[in-house]
């Protein structure tokens, strides 16, 4: 297929396009109906368990206390008669291994009966505990391979659920995936240990302001997802978005995001045919998906749900990924989640909205009405700043990869210096606590909007700084570095870790000053707000970090500007970082380098892969098209000079000048990737980010300058104009 043909079948896709499958609204039954329907949760567990198997499931489930073992049998039995009535035939063990994957292996439920007949069977050990080979899983040396055992958990704390198919459902069991040693193969692991270490230390802040609660203290994630939507017949006729997620050429398109007129535009029909059908599907798996819009991109989207405890929200969002995914190919259509599609349009990410407390204490990050009188709130805030301060290069590592690297400090994505932004209203409480003594503020100021009939509207207090990798949004932060197409699970392991760090800094600080009964809390609270402030304030900064300036003065101010993966990622061997997270149990030194290894080996294999398709693409589509196309124009001055008329062969000079240029760059590329590479990862990973991805960027300009002179219809590859804009 070539850029014509699929062009003509997008443009028939949309035109043709005639749902009728499946009902576009949800019909006869309301959507609260459909909520959670397909989810064994709180009422379908009341439901069909036992009393006291129901209480004890619920106490592991809300308290966090230890799964009794003697109960999976019966809650094995009544999930196993829940999925049956709901068409299940098998059940599958879900787990997240370091690929930032979902992975699944599915039994069936079926047992010969020994007479010839069958029965369903499932009992509490297939559901605690599932044995897989792990040799298929990156396990960055964690498991020798002849102990290529891995096994999976049960994760009691995020409901199963069923999927559907055409040819009927599954159950589904989300599970944790360790090595036989019990060493964590996966990003479930790590996120259930570093909720129990920050439980930990912000309970025992909370008592010093003489809070109780029974309920751990967990963080809350709100996870906005952005992603492309193009027809796939210019999927299927460009090899590079079908391999690698991202065009690896394309010229710039006459017209791009500049006019501002996609942002919240009216959705394109079989978009919005498709967004419904997405919603109607995870609601179904009870996820409460809320917000969907156009993003700033042409031909990109946002869905967002609202915010549930970080272990759920995560998986969550795995499955948001993977149902955009599937739902996107029933409409004719592919979603991209990779975080840079198109050079020079805006790139995707997924904005992580983190906040901590409970359903008893409430959120942490709420200052209320009067934020300068809320000493607990200042106390939550200032141990965030600590630790992104403390920690900001660990979180510019969470969010490292040869995709996000695209995105990360362009001038659209934040910043690779990580700061906090906290907004005028409490970036003043925090500089006179500095100062020694807080003042009444002035009061919340109104926002007047100059026309009469609306009503004032109450300024955010985080308002809208896009700019910044983590800003204070009224009552949480929101993480915006994250890539589109990653698990958000690395940045919350890391955040709850050395959130917890802080916490505890803060507890043994103000337990010490309290020590002899008779110091008054808040003097110790502003004494020692007052030295965070002093210590860490460098982290704040509220104004543009796109600007140029900014670098400069982040740069003055010792704040880390890490633009690359290969530099990013040694900070998970960093000596601070195996300090806190093995201080607080979340990951041993082993696994911390593991990971490292994983995720520079991923850094790799995702280059290699692209340059390997540029050099497919290059000599076996672009060479040939700009061949047919040098030969038509060579054909056209012999034909004028054959009837005695001199042909000024302009286009064609230009034309044989960039083929040869894009000989060239191509040959180069291929003689670095013949040549060596390296030794260890990290060697590796260099190259390829020092030489391969220049090199790259060469055989890309001289594609694009080919692309933007050669015939129409003889250019093989969908344009970026018809691929962005053809919807
Ligand atoms: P915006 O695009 O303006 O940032 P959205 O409404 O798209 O806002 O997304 C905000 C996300 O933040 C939603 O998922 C929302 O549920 C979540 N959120 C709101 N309050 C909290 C909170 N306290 N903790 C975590 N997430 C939150
Ligand atoms: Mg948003």
């Amino acid at each position: 297929m070539n850029g014509m043909s699929a062009r003509r079948d997008a443009i028939r896709a949309i035109t043709d396009y005639n749902p009728g499958h499946t009902p576009l609204n949800f019909g006869d039954t309301s959507f609260t109906e459909i909520f959670g329907c397909n989810v064994f949760n709180d009422k379908a567990m009341r439901e069909r368990l036992p009393q006291n198997v129901y209480t004890s499931l619920k106490k592991t489930i809300e308290l966090g206390e230890k799964l009794d073992p003697s109960v999976a049998d019966i809650v094995a039995k009544a999930m196993k008669d829940w999925a049956l009535e709901k068409g299940a035939t098998h059940f599958t063990h879900v787990f997240y291994p370091l690929t930032g994957l979902t992975a699944e292996k599915h039994d069936s439920f079926l047992v010969p009966d020994g007479q010839g007949g069958a029965v369903a069977e499932f009992s509490g050990k297939m559901l605690i505990k599932g044995e897989s080979d792990a040799s298929c899983f990156p396990s960055g040396g964690l498991r020798a391979t002849f102990e290529a055992r891995g096994y999976t958990a049960w994760d009691v704390t995020s409901p199963a659920y069923i999927l559907e198919n055409p040819n009927g459902t599954f159950l589904c069991i989300p599970t944790v995936f360790v090595s036989w040693t019990g060493e964590a193969l996966d990003k479930k692991t790590p996120l259930l240990r570093s909720l129990q270490a920050l439980n930990k230390q912000a309970q025992r802040v909370l008592r010093i302001f003489g809070v109780a609660t029974k309920l751990p203290i967990i963080c809350y994630a709100g996870v906005e997802q952005e992603y492309f939507l193009i027809d796939r017949n210019f999927v299927f006729a460009r090899p590079d978005l079908l391999i690698s997620g991202r065009t690896l050429f394309g010229a710039k398109p006459a017209k791009g995001q500049e006019f501002e007129d996609q942002y919240y535009g009216v959705t394109p029909r079989r978009v919005m045919s498709f967004m419904m059908e997405v919603d109607r599907e995870l609601f179904k798996l009870g996820i409460p998906v809320k917000t969907r819009h156009n993003e700033v991109a042409p031909s990109q989207f946002e869905i967002a749900p609202i915010y549930e405890q970080g272990n759920l929200a995560t998986d969550h969002n795995q499955l948001v990924m993977s149902v955009l995914r599937s739902v996107a190919k029933r409409y004719g259509m592919v979603c991209l989640l990779h975080e840079k599609p198109f050079a020079g349009i805006n790139g995707s990410g997924k904005h992580l909205n983190y906040s901590i407390g409970n359903n008893e204490v409430g959120c942490l990050f709420d200052p209320g009405d009067t934020p300068h009188e809320n000493a607990q709130f200042l106390v939550f805030c200032a141990a965030m700043l600590r630790a992104v301060h403390k920690y900001g290069p660990l979180l510019r590592a969470t969010v490292a990869s040869a995709a996000n690297d695209h995105r990360l400090g362009g001038y659209e994505a934040p910043p690779a210096i990580m700061s906090v932004y906290l907004g005028e209203q409490l970036t003043e409480v925090f500089e006179q606590i500095k100062k020694g003594k807080v003042k009444g503020l002035k009061r919340k100021d109104t926002m007047h909007i100059g026309v009469d009939t609306l009503p004032p509207l109450p300024i955010d207090p985080g308002d809208r700084n896009r700019t910044s990798p983590f800003a204070f949004t009224g009552n949480r932060f929101e993480f915006r570095a994250v890539g589109s197409s990653m698990s958000v699970a690395g940045a919350q392991v890391a955040l709850n870790t050395i959130l917890a760090e802080s916490l505890d800094y803060i507890a043994t600080t103000l337990e010490e000053a309290l020590q002899d009964g008779q110091s008054n809390l808040h003097a110790a609270v502003q004494n020692l707000l007052q030295k965070i402030m002093l210590e860490h304030e460098a982290i704040i900064f509220n104004g543009d970090g796109y600007s140029k300036k900014w670098h400069e003065e982040a740069e003055n101010r010792g704040l880390a500007n890490i633009k690359t993966t290969p530099e990013a990622l040694p900070m998970l061997s960093a000596a601070s970082t195996i300090a806190v997270f093995t201080k607080y149990g979340v990951l041993s030194e082993t696994e911390l380098r593991s990971r490292q290894e994983i995720y520079l080996e991923q850094y790799c294999k995702t280059i290699e892969t692209e340059a390997n398709l540029m050099l497919h693409l290059a000599k076996t589509v672009i060479f040939p098209a700009s061949f047919r196309y040098q030969n038509e124009l060579a054909q056209a001055c012999a034909n004028m000079l054959a009837i005695g008329k001199e042909y000024g062969t302009t286009t064609l000079d230009q034309l044989t000048a960039n083929l040869r240029g894009m000989q060239k760059v191509t040959y180069a590329l291929q003689d670095l990737m013949d040549g060596d590479r390296g030794q260890t990862d990290l060697e590796q990973a260099q190259f390829y980010c020092q030489t391969i991805l220049p090199a790259m960027s060469e055989v890309r300009k001289h594609a694009d300058l080919l692309e933007s002179i050669i015939a129409d219809d003889l250019w093989p590859l969908p344009s970026y104009q018809e691929m962005l804009f053809i919807r």
